[in-house]
């Protein structure tokens, strides 16, 4: 009888948090900005498209040009603060 090495089998994470935005309604979600997680409806950022939980993501409004109409863009913590310090 032979005795060998316990055989080292890591398993690799190839998990990925830029994943395409197209999940279903009901999956979990994580806030980028706080790691809340949550679940249901997700709000991602306009401008960086993660997700952020309500309390880190704005409304802000925008100005289109095209249509003449003032649009709420959803803006995440991160993103409307790089939006004030410009
Ligand atoms: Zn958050
Ligand atoms: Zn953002």
């Amino acid at each position: 009888m032979s005795m060998s090495p316990p055989s080292v089998n890591k398993p690799v994470s190839n998990w990925s948090p830029d994943m395409p935005s197209s999940r279903p309604n009901n999956s979990p979600w994580i806030c980028h900005v706080c790691d809340r997680s949550g679940q249901g409806e997700s709000i991602a950022c306009s401008q960086c498209f993660k997700v952020a939980c309500p309390q880190h993501i704005r409304h802000l409004t925008s100005y289109d040009r095209d249509s003449g109409l003032y649009q709420l863009l959803p803006v995440c913590f991160d993103c409307a603060l790089k939006e004030s310090l410009k």
